[in-house]
């Protein structure tokens, strides 16, 4: 039976903790599986430590991790990931916009045989011109530029293979990326609808100033998706295409000067050869400092350009009969 980790990013949340701990309680102890509730507490400075604490004194399955100060809801998902036990990561907000109701169709899910279910707040409950048209306008263009079939990835509540989920590098922003980052590190990946519901106590931590940053985001994980194993395929291809101008316009401002008598000197396509040389120069530069990060990055601790699933018959000694094995199998 697959255990269930809920980890649960909390940020002044005082007045949605007991709701949320109920909800979560109902849902949970239905499940028969065992189960544990991770709540990381990310710097609160309104007593929701001390709610957290309570219900952790009363009930061993909730455990805390206390942030020093607010390190961000991302820090705080990582870290309540690293610190999860169960086969299954389940993510979600402190505030009850999710709905903990969903969470045993998402581990039906997992159980069928995906590595990561996603959700997709259909009908979601926020303001329509601060969040929910960015919203619909970020996720179309992260879907088109990364190829990965999304709807809503802003979506907290996810049930994640904490193997998965413990490999996918989470830093800035980027737990709004996990999806596409578990899928690139192998993940089998689906998207269901959930429920979501419109906050009722605190308040939101986000503005609209989060679209622009989740734009810039995307280039970085475009960047990682496709191109941090061979940077030089990038930025070398820019760099050919910017020297192959500059040698074109270079050799024309010759053909110009022996055939036309345009002096040289005056004619612009020669700084535009002078230039785009240089920028090819530079890009190939780049592409071989990005190849040595590519392997700084891959070669120091635990990172593998690869993703195992499983493997069969490993480790056997290489003397053992057929026999045995077929009777390990
Ligand atoms: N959160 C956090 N650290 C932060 C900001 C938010 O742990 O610096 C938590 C917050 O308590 C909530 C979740 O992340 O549980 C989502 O935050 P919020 O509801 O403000 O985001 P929204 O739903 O408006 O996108
Ligand atoms: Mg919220």
């Amino acid at each position: 039976m697959t255990s269930v980790s809920v980890v649960v990013p909390v940020y002044n949340e005082v007045e949605n903790l007991p709701h949320l701990y109920a909800a979560l309680d109902a849902v949970l102890s239905d499940l028969g599986r065992p189960y544990e509730i991770v709540l990381v507490d990310d710097g609160s400075d309104d007593g929701s430590l001390g709610v957290m604490e309570d219900y952790a004194s009363r009930d061993a399955h909730v455990r805390i991790v206390e942030f020093r100060s607010n390190f961000g809801q991302t820090a705080a998902m990582a870290a309540g990931i690293q610190h999860a036990t169960g086969d299954v990561v389940v993510t979600m907000d402190g505030d009850l916009q999710n709905d903990p109701t969903d969470i045993p169709m998402m581990l039906a899910k997992i159980d069928e045989g995906y590595d990561l279910v996603h959700g997709w707040r259909k009908n979601r409950q926020d303001t329509f011109v601060s969040r929910k048209l960015p919203s619909k306008c970020a996720n179309w263009l992260i879907s088109k530029v990364t190829g990965f079939p999304v709807h809503d990835l802003g979506c907290t509540l996810k049930a994640i293979r904490r193997e998965v989920a413990q490999e996918i590098p989470l830093y800035g922003d980027m737990h709004r990326f996990i999806p596409i980052l578990g899928g690139w590190r192998g993940a089998k990946c689906i998207e269901v609808v959930t429920k979501h519901h419109a906050r009722r106590f605190g308040t939101s931590k986000y503005g609209i100033s989060r679209t622009f940053r989740v734009v810039l985001d995307l280039i970085t994980v475009k960047y990682l998706v496709s191109y941090l194993g061979s940077p030089m395929r990038l930025f070398g291809a820019i760099g050919l295409l910017c020297g192959g101008l500059g040698a074109l316009s270079g050799l024309s401002t010759i053909w110009m000067k022996l055939v036309g008598g345009t002096d040289m000197t005056g004619n612009p396509l020669l700084l535009l050869a002078v230039f785009s040389t240089l920028l090819g120069v530079q890009f190939v530069v780049m592409g071989m400092l990005g190849e040595l990060a590519a392997r700084i990055y891959y070669g120091n601790s635990n990172r593998e350009p690869f993703a195992v699933r499983r493997t069969v018959n490993l480790g056997l000694p290489l003397d053992t009969p057929p026999d045995e094995v077929r009777r390990a199998a």
